[in-house]
Parts: C-alpha cells; structure tokens; sequence
C-alpha cells in the first residue's frame, strides 16, 4: 500500500538581462566606439534534495517559484549582474513530473535521492549581448544589440511515497483513529488499495512554522501480524521500520480494556508492550511516550495505574482528549522535539 503526497508548482526562471547600446563619449574623441556591456543571466530554478524534509506540505501554500532576471547591460562596457539561483528543497525520493496540459498527471523529468542532489527545472535565460561584441573591421559602430533571453518556465507536479515518521499503536478502540484526525493538516492519498484490510491511516501533521511537517500513521496490521504470524506485507514492513517514534495509545476511560484480562490500564499497556516485542524486538528501543486517551471520560484509577506502569517501564508518559484538544499541542510539539533530535544523530553519525 502506498500513501502518496502530492504538490502541484509552477517555476519560472529570470530573463536575460537585454544588451546595452551605448558609444563612448570622450572629450576631443569625435566619435567613441561602441562600449555597450552584455546583459546578465536571469537566475535558474532547481530543486534540492534536503534531508531534513519529511513531506511536501510545505509547497503546499505557494504555487509560484519565480527566479529573478538578470541586470540589463549597461554603457562604459559595463555588464549586468547576473541573478541569483532559486534553489527549492524537497524531502529525498521526491518525483519531479512536468505537466503539458492542466489534466495530465505529466511525463517523469527526475527524481531526487540524495541530500543536497540536485535538479534543474527551469534554466534560466542568457543575458544579450551589447553592441561592443558587434564590432568588426568594417562595422566600427554598429547599432545593434541584443534583448536577454527568456526564463524556461514549467508546471510541475511532485509525487513523493510518504512513510511514517511516528507511528500509534494501541488496543482496538483506544482512539488511535480518533487521534490522528485529529492532529492532522492534510490526508495523503492512498495510491493502490491492496486487497488486505490492514490499511494504515497517516496524516500530515504540521507543528508549527519553525517545526518540519511530519507524518503520523497507526500501525494496526502491526497488533494483527504479530497475532497471525506472517502475512504482512512488503510496504507495511516499511512503515513500521521508518517510524521513528511510537506513541503507545491506552484508553484512560476504561470503555476499551475488554482485551486485558485484568482490565486495568496497566494490563491493557503490557498487552500491547507484549505485541510489539513479539512483532520485533528492535521496537522497543525506539522513543516511545505512553500517552492515557480520552482524558474528558477519565477513570482516576486508571490514570495512576497507567502512570505508574509507565514509570516502571522508564517511559514518558502524557495524557490527552482528543475530543477536546486537551494535552493535544503539547503531544505534536514533544515529538517534533524528539523526531528533530532522531534526524540530528542520524546525520552526525551519517557525517561520522
Ligand atoms: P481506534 O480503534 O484505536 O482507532 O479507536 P477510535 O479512534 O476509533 O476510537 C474508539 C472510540 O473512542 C470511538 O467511539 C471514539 O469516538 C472514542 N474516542 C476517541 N477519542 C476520544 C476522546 O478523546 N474522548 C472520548 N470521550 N472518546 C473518544
Ligand atoms: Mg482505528
């Protein structure tokens, strides 16, 4: 199963900077000879891999990248300044398609793979020449000088195959599904709806202007696989191996805990502790938080049981109602702390 994100740009590189046409105009030098400078190069529009980007969300509010255009040649042989580049980051594994018409979901340009990669998408146009490149033996002064080309421009669409940055895991009905709704500013697409009803659901959750957007899927063919056996597929694999957090989700109102034999929170945690072991290991030495759901219809004993239990586990532990928001702020930016430090000893250790 694949869950797609999706931008839709438009580039447009700068123009040439136009010739100039100028003659030098000395004292006692009756007539100067042609000094018009060359226009400058219109800036180009690239898109860079930058592996601190998890989505496309943030293209999602700006629909033009326009470089700027080069300076216009100007007398005494002066040439104009060329534009500056626009560089556009997009997160690794991002497709580049560009659209002919307004329908079509266009033909592949590129893809970018690697932090820092980078591809051309609109070059930008060359700056004209000035009428000084014009001179010959036999045209001394000539009266020509040329306009700055155009900027390439292109409508593009981004495709990237979203994975899970955090991922929710909990018995049936401890809100999982609830949570994510609630949290989340935009729902990828599903590409290809495999035939299996272990689909996860994601959401795009986006922090806040000085966090990068992230992506938050429950995980229930997790609880199922490890029940089953085998069975799972490929793409599934992939969304729990890319999560780099858990949030272990137990309903604090008790109306779930039918699966825990003792029906405690702490019974109805170590369930599902128990699954995750099962299903592999190397889990639990991911950052995890315990988060207590449904906070509004809270039992008081299962919050100090499930504190405790928590404690006893060495986990964080945070309460939340996704009905009413409560604890719900606090949750994004806690793991948008912990996802940016994942990210930060992943490259120091990728640097060495
Ligand atoms: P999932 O099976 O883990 O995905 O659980 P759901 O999100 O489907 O939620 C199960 C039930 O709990 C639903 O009836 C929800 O309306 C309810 N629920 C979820 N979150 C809250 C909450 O914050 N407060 C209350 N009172 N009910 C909730
Ligand atoms: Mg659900």
């Amino acid at each position: 199963m694949t869950f797609i994100d999706e931008a839709f740009i438009h580039v447009r590189a700068g123009r040439g900077g136009n010739g100039c046409m100028a003659f030098r105009h000395e004292k006692f030098v009756p007539r100067g000879g042609p000094s018009g400078g060359d226009g400058g190069d219109g800036g180009s529009v690239w898109l860079v891999g930058d592996a601190a980007r998890n989505t496309l969300y943030h293209l999602r509010f700006t629909s033009l990248f326009a470089a700027e255009r080069g300076r216009h040649g100007e007398g005494s042989n002066r040439t104009g300044r060329s534009a500056g580049d626009l560089a556009v980051p997009v997160p690794l594994g991002t497709q580049v398609y560009e659209l002919e018409s307004g329908s079509d979901t266009g033909s592949l340009r590129g893809e970018i793979l690697a932090d820092g990669e980078r591809l051309l998408v609109a070059a930008g146009g060359s700056g004209g020449r000035g009428n000084a490149r014009f001179a010959t033996a036999t045209n001394q002064a000539p009266r020509r000088a040329d306009p700055g080309a155009d900027g390439e421009e292109r409508r593009l669409r981004l495709e990237l195959k979203l994975l899970a940055d955090v991922g929710v895991v909990g018995l049936p009905n401890a809100g999982k599904s609830t949570l994510i709704s609630a949290v989340s500013a935009a729902r990828p697409k599903i590409a290809d709806y495999p035939f299996t009803t272990l689909v996860p659901q994601l959401g795009v959750v986006a922090p806040g202007p000085f966090a990068e957007p992230f992506v938050i899927a429950d995980l229930p063919g997790l609880i199922a696989g490890a029940a089953q056996g085998a069975g799972l597929g490929f793409q599934f694999l992939r969304h729990v191996e890319r999560c780099r957090m858990l949030v272990h989700l137990v309903d604090l109102s008790g109306s779930a805990s039918d699966s825990s034999p003792e029906g405690s929170a702490a019974g109805d945690l170590a369930i599902v502790e128990g699954e995750l072991r099962a299903f592999d290991p190397g889990l639990l030495s991911r950052p995890r938080l315990v988060v207590g759901s449904k906070l509004d219809a809270a039992l008081p004993e299962r919050r100090e049981d499930l504190a405790r239990a928590a404690r006893e586990l060495g986990l964080p532990y945070r309460e939340i109602s996704a009905a009413t928001g409560a604890g719900v702020r606090e949750l994004i930016a806690d793991l948008a702390l912990g996802l940016a430090a994942s990210k930060a000893k992943d490259r120091a250790e990728a640097a060495g």
